[in-house]
């Protein structure tokens, strides 16, 4: 994968960059197309005719598995929570790609997860298993490799980065820039905003999968992670009018797509913490993690 644009911005206090992972040239780009080039890299070597995977119908993880699971002509079924069947420019795009949606109630996930792929396997085909949102250590070995484009991003222009921002959900986006900050010694603060999870679990999953990337690493990793739960607001998918305010900013200044579930809510979680910890005169690197079909879905509404 090419490395991505990062572009300054200009915003008070600080100079902040904004890391531009949406622009990622497949599938409306996003950390989610980070993590899936991955995991089709091993498909792609293995016999598989089909992948099974899960996630909600605004999953951007499950429109960029359908998609790159379509353009191999791979069947692919996605595992569903029964409610939230209502449609959205996501689950609109899964579906143009021909993947079949299979809903089942919230508790019942990971046994429909189960029963799917021995059906499949009953009717002949060779499944693939992606877990929901690309977690696990594949998903974080991708997030190592945005953190080493970072790096060589500073050496070249010769730009200590200070914190470096994004909008944290499963974790594992935070988990391998943290683990490219370990193994290469890097200096910046990596700060994830939590766009639904409280703390200790929310935390507690990022330094997990760490520790599993890691492996028999005698480091203290918890002092490595700071997940912020303070932006969440009424849970994951809600909004509120400041977040509102930052989507509207960012397009008319900057001409850049953000949205209310992911990269506008841990923007305005970033100003925030930097306006109440203090921090002025830094080099900040934001990551747009994505989700350009939600911002469609944001401005349908207003
Ligand atoms: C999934 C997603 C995230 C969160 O990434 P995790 O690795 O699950 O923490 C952030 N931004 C966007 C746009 C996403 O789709």
């Amino acid at each position: 994968m090419a490395r991505t644009l990062i572009q300054k911005l200009n915003e008070e206090d600080n100079s902040i960059f904004i890391k531009r992972d949406d622009l990622i040239p497949i599938s409306f780009g996003g950390n989610k197309v980070r993590k899936a080039l991955l995991f089709f890299e091993d498909i792609d070597r293995g016999n598989y005719d089909s992948v099974v995977t899960y996630g909600s119908s605004s999953s951007n993880h499950c429109r960029v598995v359908a998609n790159l699971a379509a353009s191999r002509g791979l069947k692919c079924f996605i595992i569903s929570p029964d409610d939230c069947v209502n449609k959205t420019y996501n689950s609109r795009l899964t579906l143009m790609l021909g993947a079949v949606y299979i809903t089942c109630q919230v508790d019942k996930v990971q046994d429909t997860i189960e029963n799917t792929l021995e059906q499949l396997k009953t009717e002949g085909y060779n499944p693939n298993f992606i877990p929901g949102g690309g977690h696990g250590n594949i998903g974080t070995q991708a997030y190592v490799n945005c953190y080493e484009e970072i790096r060589s991003w500073q050496n070249e222009n010769n730009i200590q980065i200070d914190y470096i921002f994004h909008a944290s959900g499963t974790g594992t986006t935070q988990a391998g820039l943290v683990c490219g900050k370990i193994l290469y010694s890097g200096a910046e603060d990596i700060i994830g905003i939590s766009i639904a999870r409280q703390n200790p679990r929310g935390r507690q999953v990022v330094i997990d999968s760490v520790e599993d990337y890691l492996s028999n690493t005698d480091i203290n990793i918890s002092e490595y992670v700071t997940f912020i739960d303070t932006y969440i607001g009424g849970g994951y998918g809600k909004s509120n009018q400041e977040i509102e305010e930052t989507i509207n900013r960012l397009w008319t200044q900057y001409g850049i797509p953000t949205d209310e579930t992911y990269t506008a809510k841990a923007f305005t979680g970033m100003i925030d913490y930097l306006k109440i910890q203090g921090i002025k005169g830094k080099n900040i690197l934001f990551i747009h993690t994505g989700g350009t079909p939600l911002f469609f879905d944001y401005i349908k509404k207003v």
